[in-house]
């Protein structure tokens, strides 16, 4: 920056100086004012839209309690992070798991790989899987983080209720 040549230059400087602070702390004022976008969490949880599918999965049934999941291992070639791992098992006539002709006798989705894309959804054909709205997913162990088939099978538990949040209460 040039010296001021005279007393007006001067004046005209301090005054351009004072300007730009002015402005600069303006932007720090006008946040007081602002909506604070923190959330509390886990003391507030902030209600999702109705239709968001963003969390866990669930492996559904049907109506008559059979598993819709059908073994075909279509979700885990989908999978773009190789996070689930599919074997599947024929049905017996005694004992049918699904309602299909095979079923998955293991299922396994391994939530350190998963992005939640949701490409496993679309490429299942008989819609035995979805995404819910269960993001509370933190765990201790390596083994935590693989989800069984027992476990997909189970309807999440509602936010806010999983272990761990009521000691951040
Ligand atoms: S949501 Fe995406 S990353 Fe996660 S298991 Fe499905 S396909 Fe894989
Ligand atoms: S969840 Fe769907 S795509 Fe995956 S194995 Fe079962 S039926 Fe096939």
């Amino acid at each position: 920056m040039s010296e001021p040549r005279n007393e007006l230059d001067a004046a005209a400087a301090i005054a351009r100086a004072i300007g730009r602070v002015a402005r600069g702390f303006s932007v720090t004022f006008r946040q007081i004012f602002r909506k604070d976008a923190t959330t509390q969490y886990p003391k507030e949880i902030r209600p999702l839209p109705p239709r968001a599918h963003l969390g866990r999965h669930l492996l559904n049934r049907h109506e008559n309690g059979l598993e819709k999941c059908i073994g075909c291992e279509l979700c885990a070639w989908a999978c773009p992070a190789d996070a689930i791992y599919v074997q599947g098992a024929d049905n017996t006539a005694e004992q049918p798991v699904s309602a299909g002709e095979r079923y998955a006798a293991i299922y396994q989705i391994n939530y350190l790989r998963c992005i939640m894309c949701g490409f496993c959804v679309e490429a299942c054909p008989t819609r035995a899987l979805t995404l819910t709205d269960n993001y509370e997913m933190a765990f201790e162990s390596r083994e935590d983080a693989i989800y069984e088939k027992w476990q997909l099978l189970e309807p999440p538990l509602p936010l806010g209720t999983a272990p761990g949040t009521q000691e951040g209460k």
